[in-house]
């Protein structure tokens, strides 16, 4: 199965979002918990969560995906925005319960002057403090660009976290086209070469998500500048390889591009043509 879908507004709740993808093709969709510079998330409303979970159930709804918002920083020099950190992605977790069986993506931070090291370790610390056994949902970091002292600009730093979390089979990857190709993965002529080193570095096993983007940038740019399908560098030959690999065509694929609803539709139409 085609599991296809696109970042939308959480601002009416979940089957408000569930309808908006069912509207546009998709069969899944991506979200931020709270508003992504961080803040108070609305209260769940369970009879939201009733009607979604029965919706999804009925339209085929598969995995979804909520994103962490972006200005938290779990390998921050300041104790207290790792703090922060460690508190929003347990109200984020604790709110992920009441969709079982999900994913929850986040950004693993910035080390600023620290040195990467010293940034893994507060990563893995954190995730130690945060993971349960019970949790029913899998955390996936991304993959990252390498802007700026972004951790997880490559395999190596993902690993080295994984590495030191204690209930792995609570940890996933997300990996983002437009991140792995700013941070110098050739996904356009060696795709399988890139998945080969995932493989060998972390285990393909290990990755759950897939954020499809094209970007503004080249190649080791290091910028996180997404663009349109096809409109980028990377372009749509090259995307329409990625969803069509034998090895990942069966992860959920989702849409982080500069697109209203619309946009998105029309992508996904695109990418269901180019889909084998
Ligand atoms: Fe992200
Ligand atoms: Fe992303
Ligand atoms: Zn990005």
């Amino acid at each position: 199965m085609f599991t296809i879908g696109c970042h939308l507004s959480a601002s009416k709740g979940y089957l408000a979002m569930a309808k908006e993808a069912v509207s546009i093709g998709a069969n899944t969709f991506q979200f931020f918990t709270r508003n992504p510079r961080g803040g108070q998330a609305k209260p769940i409303d369970e009879n939201d969560i009733k009607a979604f979970l029965e919706y999804s159930k009925e339209n085929e709804i598969n995995v979804i995906l909520a994103h962490a918002p972006y200005t938290l920083n779990a390998c921050s020099a300041d104790p207290g925005l790792r703090e922060f950190a460690k508190n929003t992605m347990i109200d984020d977790l604790r709110r992920m319960e009441y969709t079982p069986g999900n994913y929850y993506n986040f950004h693993p931070g910035s080390h600023v002057k620290q040195g990467v090291e010293i940034g893994i370790d507060y990563i893995a610390e954190m995730l130690n403090e945060i993971l349960t056994k019970e949790q029913t949902t899998t955390v996936l970091l991304e993959t990252m660009a390498g802007k700026g002292s972004e951790v997880g600009r490559n395999f190596e730093e993902i690993k080295a976290i994984i590495d030191k979390v204690e209930l792995k089979e609570k940890i996933g990857v997300c990996l983002d086209t437009c991140h792995v190709w700013d941070a110098g993965y050739n996904i356009i002529e060696n795709l399988d070469g890139v998945l080969d080193e995932f493989d060998k570095i972390i285990g393909l096993n290990k990755l759950k998500a897939i954020h499809l983007n094209d970007s503004k940038n080249e190649l080791a740019s290091h910028k996180d500048r997404h663009e349109k399908i096809g409109e980028g560098k990377i372009g749509l030959e090259a995307i329409s390889k990625v969803i069509n690999n034998s090895r990942i065509k069966d992860l959920p694929f989702y849409l982080e591009t500069p697109n209203e609803l619309d946009g998105y539709k029309k992508e996904i139409e695109l990418l269901k043509k180019c889909r084998m």
